[in-house]
């Protein structure tokens, strides 16, 4: 199995980078890339501790984008870190610390005292996400779980969502060209779109050099796995596959999505990927 999608410490997973790669080895992963929101940082601890293993490890990112009124994710695979790239992040990094103290100012609101100061010390670095603040919700609780805490106050169009600008998705899908990768659009029907917006997402992902699609995402059902599958077919995207990651409380555990269906073109089937793992 392959996983091109998941989460460290270094963004709002739980696992460091060392632990990620236990597990991967745990499960005879062939593959793995590390796609931390909007960060790289996780790359050296992963490099390190793969070091004489079998398991190919793929530069990954999950960029952060703004796309009419839609947070949009771009993957980025085999991205080298470039002062572009390192600008595009930098760049996300502000806007995400702004966004943050946002919506800290409006938890405060509903007596969530030092709420930004809170999810820092969740956080425990510079990318601080809603996640972070989901968890200071349930701690503090006005919440039962992270996934009401998004329900309640932190999704679009809840109380504590702030409109963010996120890079677009055209500076996006060129820093990760520039950086001599390959962009894919991730888990295309998270985004609550109507499939004639869907379509247009996927045109101007498209125009911009977007190369893939994430065909299989987590736990999906096979109706909406064949739908993405068509869309790649459709649209001449290559397919990829990932189980997003973030702890063990995650839908799929780590390699464990659902396998791509056979009529599309997997985005590594010409990538160099040792064949020892299993
Ligand atoms: P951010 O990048 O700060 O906007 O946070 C986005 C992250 O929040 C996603 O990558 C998910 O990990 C998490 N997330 C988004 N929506 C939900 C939800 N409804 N329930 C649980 N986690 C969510
Ligand atoms: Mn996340
Ligand atoms: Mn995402
Ligand atoms: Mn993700």
């Amino acid at each position: 199995m392959i996983d091109l999608h998941c989460h460290s410490l270094f963004s709002d997973g739980a696992l460091s980078p060392e632990e990620l790669l236990a597990k991967a080895r745990d499960k005879n992963l062939l593959c793995l890339s590390l796609t931390d929101h909007d960060t790289i940082a996780g790359y050296t601890e992963l490099d390190n501790a793969a070091k004489g293993s079998s398991i190919t490890i793929i530069n990954g990112i999950e960029l952060s984008t703004r796309w009419k009124k839609y947070d949009i994710h771009i993957l980025g695979y085999h991205i080298k870190p470039t002062v572009e790239l390192a600008q595009l992040i930098e760049y996300q990094n502000q806007v995400r610390t702004v966004r943050a103290q946002e919506i800290g100012h409006s938890l405060e609101k509903i007596g969530v005292e030092q709420a930004y100061e809170k999810a820092c010390m969740l956080a425990g670095h510079t990318r601080i996400g809603r996640p972070h603040f989901a968890q200071v919700l349930v701690n503090e609780q006005k919440t039962k779980e992270v996934s009401t805490a998004f329900k309640q106050f932190l999704g679009r169009g809840k109380m504590a969502y702030v409109p963010t600008f996120w890079m677009s998705i055209a500076d996006a899908v060129s820093g990760i060209c520039q950086a001599g990768g390959q962009a894919v659009l991730a888990h295309p029907l998270k985004y609550g779109l109507t499939r004639s917006k869907l379509h247009a997402l996927i045109n101007e992902f498209k125009e911009a050099g977007g190369e893939g699609i994430e065909v299989v995402s987590g736990a999906m059902n096979s109706i909406d796995i064949h739908e993405m599958a068509g869309l790649s077919l459709r649209f001449n995207l290559l397919a990829s596959s990932g189980s997003d990651f973030h702890s063990n409380s995650s839908p799929v555990s780590l390699g464990c999505q659902p396998s791509l269906p056979a009529n599309c073109t997997p985005i590594w089937d010409d990538w160099a990927i040792k064949q020892g793992a299993l």
